[in-house]
């Protein structure tokens, strides 16, 4: 018998994977499309369940394939709804994704990376460093295993509408298997999301956001937190490779590709850093131009954390000049805090934790 870790999993397979698949063990691509059925729509796990294909091929898929899910190893639910599982990966390692249930939607926030190694001075991931990229699996994993274990709480009824990937991890940074996870999310033989339903945040990897559109629909957010790169160097220091102009340039490059969506900019407020006046009217005015909607996070304190979040009177002003600018503003609710679930609140546990210098990282980010 084939050593189970050898096996294939089929999680990691993107239509055009799961084809060339079939077609090179001599079987009709239209394979394709039931299995992927199978595997995301009814979540089969088991090849013999798969009642439309022959026993013949049950027994080669079933010898030489499985399909894998992370496990959960730990579930807590917040007193606001929000649901945050640990999801237990190999070596050690584990990832968290969180489930925002709110009016007639439930968006799944889930991770990208072990890790991560951008250092952005505010998060709570970064302090955990970085340790590997996730496979297309574990990205798609957890859609899959937020699915299931919704379906089976009593609680908590409403189906996942919306993915953000902004849990743990760059996104860009992890180009290819968060491409084919995003693209499966919205494949009709998956789990059929609109794109306007599946948004990739990204702290601004301008080659690979300059790819992206030509491979993905999904939406995009740029986390931008500082309106001038003096300020944004300290907060997010990938800035010090791709500078604001650079950056928001690529995303007017992005809108002219895809017209037909606004970009969100997310700006954490920090108190006394990037929350004053002058810091709004900066911000409006390096966005003029740009199709842009913003959304302001009151920063989610941690353990070690060097800032304070901004009072709510510094909010709503630096929203309402923003809003006198003609910008589309909105501070976002603050969810499932009481579980360390919220925005830059994920950790969860790496091993081998290789935290990466600037010049690492800039060697990473290059072999992208
Ligand atoms: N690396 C990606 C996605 C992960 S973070 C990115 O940078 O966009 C998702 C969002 O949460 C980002 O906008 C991030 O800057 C923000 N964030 C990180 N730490 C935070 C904290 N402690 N409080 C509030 N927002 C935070």
């Amino acid at each position: 018998m084939q050593d189970d870790t050898q096996k294939i999993n089929l999680l990691d397979f993107d239509r055009q994977d799961m084809e060339s698949f079939f077609t090179e063990m001599g079987e009709k691509p239209f394979r394709a499309s039931q299995l992927l059925k199978w595997v995301h729509q009814f979540g089969v796990t088991d090849f013999d369940e798969m009642t439309n294909v022959s026993k013949s091929l049950r027994t080669k898929l079933a010898e030489i394939a499985e399909i894998r899910l992370p496990e959960i190893v730990e579930q807590q639910l917040s007193s606001d709804g929000t649901c945050k599982w640990v999801l237990k990966l190999d070596c050690g390692n584990h990832v968290e994704t969180v489930y925002i249930p709110e009016d007639g939607r439930g968006t799944l926030c889930i991770s990208s990376q072990v890790g991560c190694p951008l250092d952005c001075s505010f998060c709570a991931t970064a302090q955990q460093g970085f340790n590997r990229n996730l496979t297309t699996a574990e990205i798609l994993g957890q859609l899959r295993v937020a699915h299931q274990t919704l379906g089976e709480m009593k609680n908590v009824n409403k189906p996942v509408t919306n993915v953000v990937l902004m849990g743990m991890g760059e996104p860009l940074l992890n180009f290819k298997n968060v491409v084919k996870a995003s693209n499966l999310m919205m494949d009709d033989f998956a789990y059929n999301l609109s794109k306007y339903r599946v948004t990739l945040s990204t702290a601004g990897i301008v080659p690979s956001l300059d790819k992206l559109s030509d491979l993905t629909s999904v939406s995009l957010a740029v986390s931008l937190h500082a309106p001038n790169d003096e300020l944004r160097n300290q907060l997010v220091p990938i800035n010090r490779k791709y500078p604001l102009s650079e950056l928001l340039a690529a995303c007017r490059r992005f809108f002219e590709k895809d017209h037909r969506r606004k970009i969100t900019f997310e700006y954490v407020m920090l108190a006394g850093v990037n929350d004053q006046p002058e810091h709004a009217r900066q911000l409006a005015k390096i966005l003029k131009g740009i199709p842009a909607k913003i959304n302001l996070i009151p920063f989610n304190p941690f353990n070690g954390a060097d800032y304070r979040c901004s009072s709510i009177e510094a909010i709503d002003n630096f929203r309402s000049i923003l809003v006198r600018s003609g910008l589309v503003t909105v501070t976002r609710k603050t969810r499932g805090d009481d579980i360390d679930a919220a925005c830059g609140q994920l950790v969860g546990k790496v091993a081998d934790r290789t935290k990466k210098n600037r010049r690492q990282i800039v060697n990473f980010v290059q072999e992208q």
